[in-house]
């Protein structure tokens, strides 16, 4: 019989475990299919991790596996695919935002042969006028880029076992799970489903998270920054050429332009855009450091008893 992981990352979730861990389990085993729940703690501050050995220790199927610190919600779904021993795996947000009721559809369409299932919101009008600037802003622009709608687009998908290997064998650090899926290919349907309320517990996501976020997976999907600073570059030499042969002209026919503040304005014009093009392209140079580190996604420092196979820190 075909087995099933779901992977939940779980960061300060202690209120939410046992609830989900119940309303999995229940869901599943009226289902009838076979499962394994894998709650990754990314360095949770709270109880969630005591909370991942008290459902485990109701329920054999719950897995569980404690970072050492923080990593992000990336390195927790990773470590999740990681662990998993599923033929299929769902990658789901653990406050049940991303609702269970999906989870069968899913299922069916990987036994037609689907390989990649695609959660998509299909709710995504009441998003605030921050994230519309921010978040928004960019995934509109990364859309255009890999061709997918971003905004409607989640960590929330089921991926076959072929597809977790591709996924486990790339070598990056800097990952974006959400795009990652759509980069590698295969045989692709989508569900659509609407997100939930969160019953408790809050958001992790602050403004200035969610803009790294986008910033972070924007470097990593494409180098159009890159290309934006030579095309800059371009511009401002076609209007200096143009301002050069204007100033030259009217400097032979006796009326040379009035000096200063032409000039405080070009410097300051050009400095600023030479700064911008440094801080794009240092961008790029600490993301390069970073990969070329090749220091690992995470650290796990726990794991239940029922992980198999050699996990990093598994005691
Ligand atoms: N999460 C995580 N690491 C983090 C932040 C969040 O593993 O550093 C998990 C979190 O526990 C939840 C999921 O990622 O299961 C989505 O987070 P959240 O509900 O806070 O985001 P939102 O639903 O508001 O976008
Ligand atoms: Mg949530």
């Amino acid at each position: 019989m075909a087995l099933l992981s779901i992977i939940l990352p779980s960061y300060n979730e202690e209120q939410n475990i046992a609830n989900t861990a119940k309303v999995l389990a229940g869901l599943l085993e009226k289902e009838q299919i076979d499962y394994e729940l894998i709650f990754v703690s990314d360095g949770s501050k709270d109880k969630t991790y005591e909370e991942i050995l008290k459902a485990a220790a109701e329920n054999p199927k719950v897995k569980g596996a404690e970072f050492s610190r923080n990593f992000g919600k990336e390195a927790s779904i990773f470590a999740g695919l990681q662990i998993a021993l599923g033929d299929a795996c769902i990658v789901m947000d653990c406050d049940l935002q991303h609702p269970p009721a999906v989870i069968p559809k899913m299922w069916n369409l990987w036994q037609q042969g689907f390989e990649v299932v695609e959660g998509i919101k299909s709710d995504r009008g009441k998003e605030s006028l921050g994230y519309k600037l921010s978040a928004g802003l960019f995934y509109k622009v990364m859309s255009k880029l890999i061709k997918m709608d971003m905004n409607a687009s989640s960590d929330f998908k089921l991926i076959d076992r072929k597809v977790v290997n591709v996924l486990l064998e790339l070598k990056e650090r800097n990952t974006f799970f959400r795009a990652l899926t759509f980069w590698a290919g295969f045989r692709t349907t989508t569900v659509e489903y609407e997100v939930q309320e969160r019953q408790f517990g809050e958001s992790k996501w602050s403004m200035i998270s969610l803009m790294k976020y986008a910033i972070t997976n924007a470097t990593s999907f494409s180098t159009l920054p890159l290309q934006l600073v030579t095309v800059m570059g371009v511009v401002s030499i076609v209007f200096s050429v143009i301002l050069a042969i204007q100033t030259l002209v009217k400097y032979v026919m006796g009326t040379a332009v009035e000096g200063f503040t032409t000039v405080i304005l070009l410097v300051l014009i050009i400095g600023g855009l030479i700064m911008v093009s440094l801080g794009i392209i240092g961008h790029y140079l600490a993301r390069i450091y970073e990969e070329v580190k090749g220091r690992p996604k995470y650290i796990i420092s726990k794991v239940t008893d029922n992980v198999q196979g050699n996990i990093v820190g598994k005691a």
